[in-house]
C-alpha cells in the first residue's frame, strides 16, 4: 500500500510537472483549486506563437493561423477564465446544478487551451525545424510500438481523418506501461484516457483548415506532416518518460 501510494504520487507529480512544461497549466489542478474555493484562481493567458503567422506556409496559410491563434485559442482562454470564476461562485453558493454545468464548460475550454498550446509548439516552419522524421529514442519507440514510422504515420493520419466533427488526432505517451498510442479526441476533451498525455496532435476542427483546404481534411493532414516539429515531440516524450520514471 505504501509503495503503490508513493509510486502514484511520484508519477502524478512528475507527470503534472512535465505536462505543464509541454503545454499550458495543468487544467485539472486549476479546476480543483477553483472548486475548493481556496486560494486565488489562475488567470490563464494566450501563449505567443514561436513563429510568425505566415511561417507555416504553404501548408498552413497565414490567415488561418492568425484567426486560429488570436480568435479561436483566445476564445478558449477567455472561456476558461470566465468558467472558473463562475464555477467558484457556483461552489460558494452550493448551486450544484450550475457546478455541473460549469464543470463541463471547464473541461471543454481547458482542453482547448491545453491542446492548442501544445499544437503551436509541435509545429515549425517547413525545412526549418518542421517536417522530416523523428530520430533517437522517439524514433526507436515509434518503431517498437508501431512497426515503422510509415506505419505510425498511416495510422495517425487515418485516426485524425476519421474524427467525427471537430476534434484532434493525437499521439499519447502512456506512463503506466511506457507505450505510445494513436488516439482521437472529439471536441477538445472527449475520449481522454487518464493514464497518458498527448505529445503530438493535429487539430482537425474545420477552423484549422477550411480557408485553404475547404472540405479536404485528408489533404490538410498529409500537408501538415511537413510542419511537424519532431525535435519538440522528442522533448515532450523524453520529459514524460523521465517524469514517470520509465
Ligand atoms: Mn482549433
Amino acid at each position: 500500500m505504501e509503495n503503490s501510494r508513493r509510486d502514484f504520487l511520484k508519477i502524478a507529480g512528475g507527470v503534472a510537472a512535465a505536462s505543464a512544461a509541454i503545454g499550458a497549466p495543468v487544467t485539472t489542478i486549476n479546476v480543483a483549486a477553483a472548486a475548493t474555493g481556496g486560494g486565488e484562481r489562475t488567470t490563464h493567458t494566450l501563449p505567443s506563437l514561436p513563429y510568425a503567422y505566415d511561417a507555416l506556409e504553404p501548408y498552413i496559410d497565414a490567415q488561418t493561423m492568425e484567426l486560429h491563434h488570436s480568435a479561436h485559442h483566445q476564445g478558449y482562454v477567455n472561456g476558461l477564465n470566465n468558467t472558473e470564476e463562475a464555477l467558484a461562485e457556483a461552489r460558494a453558493n452550493n448551486d450544484f446544478e450550475l457546478v455541473q454545468h460549469y464543470s463541463r464548460q471547464a473541461a471543454f475550454h481547458g482542453g482547448g487551451h491545453w491542446l492548442h498550446s501544445m499544437f503551436w509548439q509541435v509545429m515549425a516552419p517547413p525545412g526549418n525545424g518542421g517536417g522530416g522524421e523523428p530520430s533517437g529514442a522517439l524514433a526507436s519507440k515509434i518503431e517498437e510500438d508501431f512497426g515503422s514510422f510509415e506505419n505510425f504515420r498511416a495510422h495517425f493520419s487515418a485516426a485524425a481523418g476519421a474524427v467525427e466533427g471537430g476534434g484532434w488526432g493525437l499521439l499519447h505517451y502512456r506512463f503506466t506501461d511506457d507505450r505510445l498510442l494513436v488516439l482521437q479526441a472529439e471536441s477538445q476533451h472527449k475520449f481522454s484516457p487518464w493514464d497518458s498525455i498527448p505529445i503530438l496532435g493535429v487539430d482537425v476542427w474545420e477552423h484549422a483548415y477550411y480557408l485553404n483546404y475547404q472540405n479536404r481534411r485528408g489533404a490538410y493532414i498529409e500537408n501538415w506532416w511537413n510542419v511537424v516539429n519532431w525535435s519538440q515531440v522528442a522533448d515532450n516524450f523524453r520529459m514524460l518518460r523521465e517524469a514517470a520514471g520509465n
